[in-house]
């Protein structure tokens, strides 16, 4: 079996670590805060003091950390993996970053004779602990081939989209796609709320019919019951936008819905520790903005 490599244990990581674990891989581990390493060393994982570390000691070397420049300092700062990496070693990025500075890190890690993919997620951290995560692939598809085994320890829907930035590529359009959805959401559940609907029973026969998604199940439950604790953070979710508004212009595309969600994001964020909160608290941006409460 491959030695495999975990950079990276929050939300996603952590539980998506663990699986990889369970199935019987050796595994080394690194995180900044040592502490949260704790739960898999004590599974059997090795701890690592340097992403370098964890690059000389295994085969294929995960990451999935923040933004960008997070991946870039991970792969190519002080004791990063690239200190480690030797010709057949395979470094996958889980991350969800630019798709044009991932090619120009697939080409650093290929300076090295190693292969990098992109291979970010979609799911949630419930798709993560429950491994049940969408997983889409950019770059070299035998080095793909290789870790579909690996992939499907995390999760259930694995495709190959491509070469270098594909994977990428791909999230920025389920950004997109996830976001408008989220909105409506939240102006469903506040419209019924006037009309004095039961949020639970709404939620339960929307998600039997045309109105069902996988934002419904995942948000709707937590924000009838204003639960805004985050599975995927308002902080994340500007810094993709942030990557996917640069690519919409670069395109030249007008993007309406886009720019709508980014201002709900703004809102949400410029509450005192909005930005820490689950991208379900744009309701309480809307409610704000509507002076009533669900
Ligand atoms: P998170 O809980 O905030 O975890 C971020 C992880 O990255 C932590 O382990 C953090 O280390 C590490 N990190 C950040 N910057 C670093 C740096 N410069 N050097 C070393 N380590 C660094 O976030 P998450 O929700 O797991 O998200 C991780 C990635 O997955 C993001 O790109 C996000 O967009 C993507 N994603 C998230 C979801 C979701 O629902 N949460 C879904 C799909 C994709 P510390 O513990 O030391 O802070």
């Amino acid at each position: 079996m491959e030695r495999i490599g975990f950079i990276g244990l929050g939300i996603m990581g952590k539980p998506m670590a663990g699986h990889i674990l369970k199935a019987g891989y050796p595994m080394y581990v690194y995180n900044r805060s040592k502490e949260k390493a704790a739960e898999l060393v004590e599974g059997g994982a090795v701890s690592a003091s340097t992403p370098a570390e964890v690059a000389k000691a295994c085969d294929i070397i995960i990451t999935i950390v923040s933004d960008t420049p997070d991946v870039e300092a991970v792969l190519f700062g002080e004791n990063g993996v690239a200190e480690g990496l030797s010709p057949g070693k395979i470094v996958v990025d889980m991350s969800t970053i630019s798709a044009d500075a991932t090619r120009g890190f697939a080409k650093r890690v290929a300076e090295k004779g190693a292969t990098m993919l992109d291979a970010p997620v979609s799911g949630g951290d419930i798709g993560a602990i429950n491994a049940k995560l969408t997983i889409m692939v950019g770059g070299d598809e035998s080095a793909f081939n290789k870790c579909v085994p690996v992939f499907q320890t995390m999760g259930t829907k694995i495709t190959y989209m491509g070469p270098s930035g594909a994977g990428q590529a791909t999230k920025m359009a389920n950004q997109v796609m996830v976001v408008s959805c989220l909105a409506g959401i939240c102006e469903g559940l506040m419209l019924a709320s006037k009309e004095g609907i039961d949020l639970n029973s709404l939620i339960d026969v929307v998600s039997g019919g045309a109105g069902a998604s996988a934002q419904l199940t995942l948000n709707g439950p937590k924000m009838a019951r204003r639960d805004f604790s985050p599975g995927f953070m308002i902080d994340l979710a500007v810094k993709d936008f942030g990557i996917v508004q640069q690519a919409q212009k670069s395109h030249k595309l007008a993007a309406p819905f886009t720019a709508l969600a980014v201002q709900l994001f703004a809102a949400a964020q410029s509450e005192e520790g909005g930005g820490k909160l689950g991208t379900q608290a744009i309701l309480k941006a809307l409610e704000r903005m509507s002076n009533y409460q669900i």
